[in-house]
């Protein structure tokens, strides 16, 4: 296929009906490129597994609060999770926060233009950085997100599974090939666009399509078929309990280490089921012991409910147990404090990052704690 008349019509297309989103500009006239790098590269990393929609509730509100790089990599952690609180994946808000501390650090705030410094920042992998460097400089670097697989499997016929080296391999090059020449933001913004609008996964609207006279699937009716989906797992089970561990008003948080809920505040949690579990998690935070408890005078334990929450390759099981710790001795308090662990009022919630499943195990125990 000639990509010559595809980008042409690609980019005809997109000046006429690319959405009005607050991350992009009106369509480039005369090659004109977005020159904020920083704020692409959050919009990038907010929509990546992420429908626009939810993205638009957040956007805005989160680089009002963080405006460029030097406010995002001042910011604390627990800032920086609360604005991202609901968002999900909050891998990438802790990874885009360490990327941009970076970006201060070395290059005085100014995201890098060069290439190779803009791939070894962390959390920046050939997308973002594709993204950033096509969309904010004006670079010819290709991009391949869902949308893009989506487009390309049908453009081109492509029927290898999606997540198949050999397929993305494929899908690489073609978006190499393809960004070459002028406006290379807005041709991969075109891409995207196509695929989150026009070549959409159920039904494609093929006779609204600009290029549906290039397209492989269209002429062989093969549309529907593809692309051949990846393989899926099914989500592991896994039993676990939280504990909502109260010392007065307060409840006890601690924050995740681990990958399931890493930097997000949650209540204290164990793999596991019963009493016994219970209380590793309260243990692991360290909670009875800090607030003088003798080993034999531990807390009681009571099942108060039990939630399911389901991540993106987990189905989890959780009991909530309620453990009274008593009244709130200032002295004791004191103690109990950790870097780790808090002691929060159910108000302060808000302002912590703090994951949905403890939202939900405080909402189950306790209707109005939120
Ligand atoms: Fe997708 Fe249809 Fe356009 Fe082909 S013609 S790219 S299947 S919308």
């Amino acid at each position: 296929m000639r990509l010559a008349p595809l980008r042409a019509a690609l980019l005809s297309w997109y000046d006429d009906h690319a959405r009005t989103l607050p991350w992009r500009q009106a369509p480039a006239a005369g090659g004109q490129v977005h020159a904020d790098a920083y704020a692409v590269w959050v919009s990038e990393v907010m929509l990546q597994q992420t429908r626009v929609e939810t993205v638009l509730r957040y956007y805005e509100p989160f680089l009002a609060r963080f405006p460029d790089a030097q406010a995002l990599a001042a910011a604390s952690e627990d800032a920086v999770m609360a604005a991202w609180s609901g968002l999900g994946y909050y891998r990438r808000a802790r990874y885009l926060h360490k990327g941009v501390r970076e970006v201060v650090a070395r290059y005085g705030g100014d995201v890098p233009k060069d290439v190779d410094a803009r791939r070894s920042l962390p959390g920046v992998g050939r997308y973002t950085s594709g993204a950033i460097g096509s969309i904010a400089f004006g670079l010819q670097e290709p991009i391949v997100d869902g949308n893009v697989m989506r487009v390309f499997a049908r453009l081109f016929a492509i029927d290898t599974p999606l997540g198949k080296p050999v397929t993305d391999t494929r899908m690489w090059a073609l978006a190499e090939a393809l960004v070459e020449g002028e406006r290379p933001g807005d041709l991969n913004q075109a891409l995207m666009e196509l695929g989150a609008t026009v070549c959409v996964k159920a039904a494609p609207c093929c006779e609204q399509c600009p290029v549906h006279m290039h397209c492989e699937a269209r002429q062989e009716g093969r549309e529907r078929e593809l692309p051949i989906p990846r393989a899926k797992r099914p989500p592991k089970r896994l039993a676990c309990v939280a504990v909502l561990a109260r010392l007065g008003e307060r409840f006890c948080l601690q924050r995740g280490a681990g990958s399931l809920f890493g930097g997000l505040w949650n209540l204290p949690m164990a793999e596991g089921e019963g009493v016994a579990a219970a209380r590793v998690a309260l243990d692991a935070a360290g909670v009875a012991a800090d607030l003088g408890a003798k080993p034999a005078a531990t807390p009681a334990a009571s099942l108060a409910a039990t939630v399911e929450h389901v991540l993106t390759h987990r189905r989890l099981t959780v009991q909530v147990y309620r453990v009274d710790l008593g009244p709130a001795p200032a002295d004791k308090m004191r103690h109990a404090l950790r870097e780790d662990v808090r002691f929060v009022l159910p108000a302060e919630l808000p302002e912590l990052g703090v994951s949905a499943l403890t939202k939900k195990a405080i909402a189950a125990v306790e209707q109005d704690a939120l």
